[in-house]
């Protein structure tokens, strides 16, 4: 199946697209602030989208999600769609959205109408659809946030995993470590940075890489700048690139 990068920048960047990717025509992964934006940089035809998940509610994954909403309700998108986030998420995402257009905009209603919330956990796998099951679990980051797995099946060719905001921690081998996988990682750590808040290339290097699958293949996101790796096994992703799964 094919994985589009719509956006490969983190919340601080140097002019990138936003993080956010899309699995198919109908899951969305992250909604930043500039997702409309990207969705008609790459032409996705976004009225297919049925599942959206959010890694986390800071910024840079969400604040696109009231702009999201009101293009699907000017544009009379019809059928459910299924929101997907941790704990939390729900309250968080209907509140930004009635702080953008305030409390009578027609796109609450149209919101409580069309939009299913699901908060999930570590515990819990999901499926989209009838395609893939993603099975999410947790990251270490200055709020709640889950990360995912999808696990090869006929349509997937590759076990997948989307590492989203983290800093490195051991435990993290935990769920990298079992077998060959596509990581999609946040890899927004610099050596400058005033605290390591991120996973760094070094990080990959030092820690990840004697442990994971000698074919594991690393793809760097949530970047500040538009990087090449000099290490085969490390790849830095561009908006518009597109990954088999
Ligand atoms: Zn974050």
């Amino acid at each position: 199946m094919k994985l589009k990068i719509l956006g490969n920048g983190g919340a601080i960047n140097d002019g990138l697209n936003y993080n956010s990717f899309i699995i198919g025509d109908a899951f969305l992964v992250e909604a930043p602030p500039d997702i409309i934006n990207s969705l008609f940089q790459f032409n996705i035809d976004y009225k297919k989208i049925k599942y959206i998940y959010i890694s986390h509610v800071h910024g840079d994954h969400c604040f696109g999600f009231p702009f999201l909403m009101l293009r699907f309700f000017f544009d009379r998108v019809e059928g459910e769609i299924q929101v997907l986030g941790p704990s939390g998420m729900a309250v968080h995402l209907k509140e930004i959205t009635r702080l953008s257009f305030g409390d009578d905009h027609p796109v609450n209603s149209w919101i409580k109408e069309n939009i299913v919330f699901t908060e999930i956990s570590h515990s819990e796998s999901v499926w989209i659809g009838h395609e893939f099951e993603i099975t999410p679990f947790p990251v270490f980051h200055l709020v709640e946030t889950l990360a995912f797995k999808i696990s090869r099946n006929s349509i997937i060719n590759n076990d997948f995993i989307y590492l989203a905001d983290s800093k490195w921690d051991d435990a993290l081998l935990n769920y990298i470590s079992d077998r060959k996988y596509i990581i999609l990682c946040d890899m927004n750590g610099e050596p400058t940075d005033p605290v390591q808040i991120h996973i760094s290339e070094q990080d990959i290097l030092d820690k990840a890489l004697p442990a994971i699958d000698i074919d594991t293949k690393v793809i760097g996101t949530h970047l500040k700048k538009n990087k090449t790796s000099q290490h085969r096994r490390i790849v830095y992703a561009e908006s518009g690139d597109e990954i088999d799964i």
